[in-house]
């Protein structure tokens, strides 16, 4: 029986299964971008949008960057592919560096992944493989906390805390626990760290005297829970984590793939709040958005705790993929660098942040707003409710996309995370359509 060739539409928009979307809705109404440059957006009917939200928080540097595009061209012409596996290409090495010059010290080694999501499941792998390297292989617990967001791999959906990321899988990971997340109606509207919530951090040494601290590996954390809203941490809060994993054995992991590159006004969350774990989680803003990329950085006693428990001659992590440190993402991911460096993007990310802080507290007059939360260049604001949590939300992202506002929601919570490139008149931008559409509701 031969087979029929399918008849597929050309141009349809039926076939693409757009992630994270409303599906249906959106091909009613399609929203296409087609041009980017700077602070903004254009999409397919010309208009022109300012980017609130960093495409997906991954655009520090602003779109269209000539330096990462020429990088990345000159790069697949030079060397299009090597593998990773017992062969290497000499950028990934410059990469590394580079990454390591910036984490706070101690943590040194970077292993290369391809998005945010494989770098949470690559550090729940290396916590593993790093216990059993000290005999303590028992230890297969992984704490993390309510309302966190750690990708959507298996290992990031298990330790994510947002309940329709996990229940319609069912089957994530065992043997998580979540703590309790930060924020608490006594901390609406403030600005920075909250004053109180450091004893929340006190929820992980309830799980030890629970479950043993010899059964837990590691704890991850965001600095600042981003994808939900947010969620600044109390002061002192990440530094009791530390001291509770110090005490027990613990791995603290950073994730800090929204936190990381100057989103925070320091190079990461880690320098931001003073707390230095034992492995971080990136991607995003590591190649500014233009090529897929990860990477988790271990510390010095992680790598040699895994590296010098396996037998000379013998792979000492069976972990790796296909496309790890891939050579156009490792020349976009140098160029980046050379670019927050020339730049000092993350220095000014710290100076504009005072003024994106004030315009963006200032929406609180607005009735409909119920809180606003920032730090560094990362804010976001709550609207109350209508009917079902998310219709609200979901109408205004409507409404600024038509007006010309791109911004990232989840549910009822409107997430602002400027390219670090700004001005003071593209915050105005943003704050100007977020006040115009927000007065109405
Ligand atoms: N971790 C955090 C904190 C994130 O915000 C995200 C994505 O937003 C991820 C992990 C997953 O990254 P990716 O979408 O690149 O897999």
């Amino acid at each position: 029986m031969t087979t029929m060739p399918k008849k597929l539409t050309a141009n349809s928009l039926e076939y693409h299964w757009l992630p994270f979307t409303t599906n249906r809705d959106f091909k009613q109404e399609p929203r296409l971008m087609v041009k980017a440059e700077g602070c903004y957006y254009w999409n397919h009917r010309g208009d022109k949008l300012v980017d609130g939200s960093s495409g997906l928080f991954n655009v520090a540097a602003g779109h269209g960057r000539k330096e990462i595009a020429d990088a990345v061209s000159k790069q697949l012409r030079e060397l299009d592919y090597s593998p990773h596996f017992q062969v290497a290409c000499p950028l990934s090495f410059e990469l590394a560096r580079r990454v390591a010059q910036l984490t706070p010290a101690g943590l040194d080694y970077v292993f290369f992944t391809n998005s945010g999501s494989e770098s949470i499941d690559t550090a729940m792998k290396i916590a593993l493989a790093y216990h059993r390297a000290r005999n303590e292989g028992q230890r297969l617990r992984f704490v993390s906390r309510e309302r966190a967001y750690h990708g959507v791999n298996f290992g990031g959906t298990s330790l994510s805390g947002m309940v329709r990321n996990r229940e319609t899988f069912g089957a994530t990971i065992p043997g998580v626990v979540h703590m309790r997340h930060t924020w608490s109606p006594e901390t609406r509207f403030v600005r920075g760290q909250p004053e109180t919530g450091a004893e929340l951090a006190d929820d992980l040494q309830r799980f030890v005297d629970l479950y043993g601290a010899s059964s837990i590996a590691a704890c991850f954390v965001e600095p600042i829970a981003g994808s939900t809203g947010v969620l600044v941490p109390p002061k002192g809060y990440l530094d009791r984590l530390r001291a509770i994993c110090d005490k027990h054995g613990i791995l603290l992991v950073f994730d800090e793939v929204i936190c990381g590159f100057g989103r925070t006004g320091k190079a990461f969350g880690a320098q931001a709040f003073g707390v230095t774990p034992d492995m971080m989680t990136l991607a995003k803003a590591l190649t500014n958005g233009a090529q897929p990329m990860g990477a988790v950085v271990a510390s010095t006693k992680v790598y040699e705790t895994i590296v010098d428990a396996a037998p000379e001659h013998a792979i000492e992590l069976f972990h790796g993929y296909t496309y790890s440190a891939h050579p156009a993402a490792c020349a976009a991911g140098l160029a980046t660098m050379d670019i927050y460096e020339k730049e000092g993007l993350f220095d000014r990310a710290a100076e504009l942040s005072p003024y994106f802080l004030d315009q963006m507290f200032a929406l609180s007059d607005l009735p409909v707003i119920t809180d606003i939360r920032g730090y560094g260049m990362l804010a976001a604001f709550d609207m109350a409710p209508a009917g079902k949590p998310g219709v609200r939300g979901y109408e205004l992202m409507k409404q600024l996309f038509a007006a010309g506002l791109h911004l990232k929601f989840t549910g009822d919570c409107g997430i602002v995370a400027p390219p670090l490139v700004a001005e003071k008149k593209q915050i105005d931008e943003i704050i100007g359509h977020l006040r115009q559409a927000l007065a109405k509701f």
